[in-house]
């Protein structure tokens, strides 16, 4: 394979356009490599492209269009182009889609953009001011330091004029910077906490496997509390000091503030942030400072993964059973393999934290594939909780009530003393059925087949499927009858009403997604419960996921029933997850915390599991259950779901794909379906799902592609296909 096109050459560019094949253009002036971003035209437009190898060939070469021009940042890698094929391979997904994903930030196409900075001058102003002195204070006491015009006015308090009446004297000098600064240097010697016994000691094997250069995976497995991120920041350091750039992904955005204060802390400077709430010009130097290696450290969401880090040294998946891992990004993919699998082209280690790992990574470790290191005492003198059932066949409760009076009572309890509470409900909005009680009608989704929620705090019926949203309706759709539409069920809204009725005099606050308008919002809300300024906290499972709240000692779960109800493959292991997160809030701090459980089965397995905090106990049955399926981790599996507002003709696909499954039966898999989807209708488009099982080991993916290759997709129909799904929506 030839690494550089000289000028004229023919050379194939992959884009990030929806087309299936590579495509041939001729090498610019000054000839390119092998790897370069480059623009090329396309039509009347000018895309995005990466010079991806030799031509295709069978055009006349006359007609071939020259890349217009190769663009000024660092060229892909290898290491990159490995990953990205191998992803594309994994997860069925066109390798423009990966493109894609691997180029997500605005302008990468621009040229290096200036901006003007500010930074002390010479000499003094004829007169002196007040806000002129200000000025001179705050540039002088950040010595050499530069400012944009808006921090400078900031800092000194004073108006924009004023700076610009200085920098006409020379006061102040005004000069062009790039845009894209490299971010702050994290210095990796600054001294951390210090450590204790089982600390220091996982702490040292991550620096030992760090240290070899090679790649290597490791669930550190730790209650909430124990210290896996003061642990894991051990790693980063390692990382930094070795040279290499780290990458630490978190599954919520929310938790990134005291992510980012706690690296402040520990290295002196925050890392680069790579998420939604990003804005768009932070996005661009970021990709750009990862691939000059300007960014020692990024934090992010699962995206982050394909930032084209020139020597990434390491990989934490924090939280890594969580389910925000895998969803649909443009490709189906889920972070954690992914993680895996590019810090095994990139010979870098991979740190998968969690107070709950994922039956996937337990087995892994259990098979040795990854080592394991516990963390099994909490910080300090916080011990884990006490757990206990609350048994709701036996408590006094009318129907249209969730807090049972022994929660009730444990509530008060430590109202008195001081202490918060937290009630959680994986439910959000007012009430999860809106139901007619003249009729029976409950109030649908118009483009799914999915309930309408009730959102008090809106004022309006929202499909949680889709999002879309109506007025509640006076009268019922259905019967015409006028007054008779009735919540039904609890959400943490009217679980808020009854708080608020229960214990008046206490302070409540609500931690539900969907009440925050802005991730500012959300921090602000968490800080305050986090410095005590709420007695009762009522959250979604938002809460669940690594927030310190030091003064809360009781948990109390409104259904603990909610998630053992579900056909799903992983439910329960995610109800036994999600359990053990919640209870892990409480007693943080040095005093220890109580988790009730409000439950009408008491003796289920899983209930029962994690009461008694039997967790090797809980894996072990649910692995044996698993294995003797033949479901994930131990077989394999993959979702199809057909999508189309025409019924009839996902059906009819369905049905063919069914029949026509040569291919699987030939690598030994089976094809189950089609069937309606859980989900029916979403977005006014019917689904229909066929799964496909085999066993470990058999080569699905290239068996998936003969099959699903053989079909002709109708116009409108699409077909997705998700490799080791999650649930099954
Ligand atoms: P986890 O990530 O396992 O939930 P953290 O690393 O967040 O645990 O630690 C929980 C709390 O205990 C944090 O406030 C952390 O700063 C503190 N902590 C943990 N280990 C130490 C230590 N060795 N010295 C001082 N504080 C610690
Ligand atoms: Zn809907």
């Amino acid at each position: 394979m030839t690494d550089f096109f000289s000028e004229g050459m023919p050379v194939g560019v992959l884009t990030a356009q929806p087309l299936d094949r590579v495509l041939d253009y001729t090498a610019p002036e000054g000839g390119c490599w092998r790897g370069a971003f480059v623009e090329v035209p396309l039509g009347p437009r000018k895309v995005l492209g990466v010079v991806w190898g030799d031509a295709q060939g069978g055009y006349d070469r006359a007609k071939l269009r020259a890349i217009n021009r190769v663009l000024d940042v660092a060229p892909m890698r290898d290491e990159m182009r490995d990953f990205l094929i191998r992803a594309a391979d994994y997860t069925i997904t066109p390798m423009s889609a990966m493109l894609r994903l691997a180029t997500r930030a605005p302008g990468l196409g621009d040229g290096v953009s200036m901006r003007k900075v500010y930074r002390l001058g010479q000499g003094a102003p004829d007169r002196q001011t007040d806000a002129r002195k200000r000025v001179l204070e705050v540039l002088e006491s950040y010595g050499g330091l530069s400012f944009t015009l808006g921090e400078l006015a900031e800092q000194a308090g004073v108006s924009a004029s004023v700076v610009k009446g200085l920098v006409k004297q020379g006061v102040v000098s005004e000069e062009d910077a790039p845009r894209d600064l490299p971010y702050p240097r994290l210095d990796p010697a600054m001294p951390g906490k210090p450590l204790t016994e089982d600390q220091a000691a996982a702490a040292a094997q991550l620096r030992a496997d760090m240290a070899s250069g090679a790649f290597g995976a490791t669930l550190l497995k730790g209650v909430t509390g124990s210290g896996k991120t003061e642990v894991y920041l051990e790693a980063v350091a390692e990382c930094l000091a070795q040279g290499r750039q780290a990458l630490v992904l978190l599954p919520e955005i929310a938790l990134t503030a005291e992510f980012l204060t706690r690296v402040e802390a520990r290295f002196g400077a925050k890392p680069a942030e790579w998420h939604s709430g990003v804005t768009m010009t932070e996005r661009r130097r970021c990709w750009r400072m990862v691939g000059q290696g300007g960014a020692q450290l990024v934090v992010g969401a699962r995206s982050a993964l394909f930032l084209p880090f020139q020597d990434l040294g390491l990989i934490v998946v924090d939280e890594e059973h969580d389910t925000s891992y895998k969803q649909e990004d443009g490709a189906l993919y889920n972070a954690r393999d992914m993680a895996v699998l590019r810090a095994s082209f990139a010979s870098a280690q991979v740190v998968l934290a969690s107070a709950t790992p994922s039956l996937e990574s337990w087995a892994n470790a259990e098979a040795g594939k990854y080592k394991r290191l516990d963390l099994t005492a909490r910080f300090g003198a916080a011990v884990l909780p006490e757990m206990r059932a609350i048994d709701m066949r036996a408590e006094d409760l009318p129907g249209s009530r969730w807090i049972s009076p022994s929660l009730q009572a444990a509530v008060r309890a430590r109202i008195a003393v001081g202490e918060q509470s937290l009630l959680f409900l994986n439910r959000r909005g007012y009430a999860p059925v809106t139901i007619c009680r003249a009729c029976g009608h409950q109030v649908g989704c118009d483009h799914c087949d999915a309930r309408m929620v009730e959102h008090r705090f809106q004022k309006r019926l929202v499909c949680h499927q889709c999002g879309e949203t109506k007025p509640i309706p006076e009268a019922c759709p259905s019967c015409k009858v006028e007054g008779k539409l009735a919540p039904v069920g609890p959400g943490v809204e009217r679980l808020a009403e009854e708080v608020a009725e229960v214990f008046p005099e206490a302070r409540l606050a609500v931690l539900s997604s969907d009440l925050f308008g802005s991730a500012r919002a959300l921090k602000e809300q968490i800080e305050l419960i986090a410095q005590g300024g709420a007695d009762i906290i009522i959250g979604t499972q938002l809460v669940a996921k690594g927030h310190n709240f030091p003064h809360l000692t009781l948990v109390g779960v409104i259904d603990a029933d909610l998630g053992l109800q579900g056909s799903d493959l992983r439910a329960a292991e995610r109800t036994f997850q999600l359990m053990r997160q919640v209870a892990g809030r409480a007693g943080r701090a040095e005093k220890p915390g109580l988790a009730l459980l409000q439950t009408f089965q008491p003796e289920h397995p899983v209930i029962r599991a994690i009461l008694s905090g039997d967790e090797e106990g809980f894996w072990r049955a649910e692995a044996d259950e698993r294995r003797v399926a033949g479901v994930p981790p131990y077989g394999r599996m993959a979702g199809i779901v057909l999508s189309s507002p025409d019924l009839q003709a996902v059906f009819d696909l369905g049905t063919e794909m069914a029949r026509r499954d040569g291919p699987l039966r030939r690598v030994g898999a089976q094809v189950f379906g089609p069937a309606p989807a859980p989900i029916a209708r979403i977005r006014g488009r019917h689904r229909v799902r066929l799964l496909v099982k085999a066993d470990k080991g058999v080569p699905l993916q290239a068996a998936l592609r003969d099959w699903a290759g053989q079909f002709r997709l109708p116009a409108n129909l699409r077909l997705q296909i998700d490799i080791d799904p999650q649930s099954f929506y």
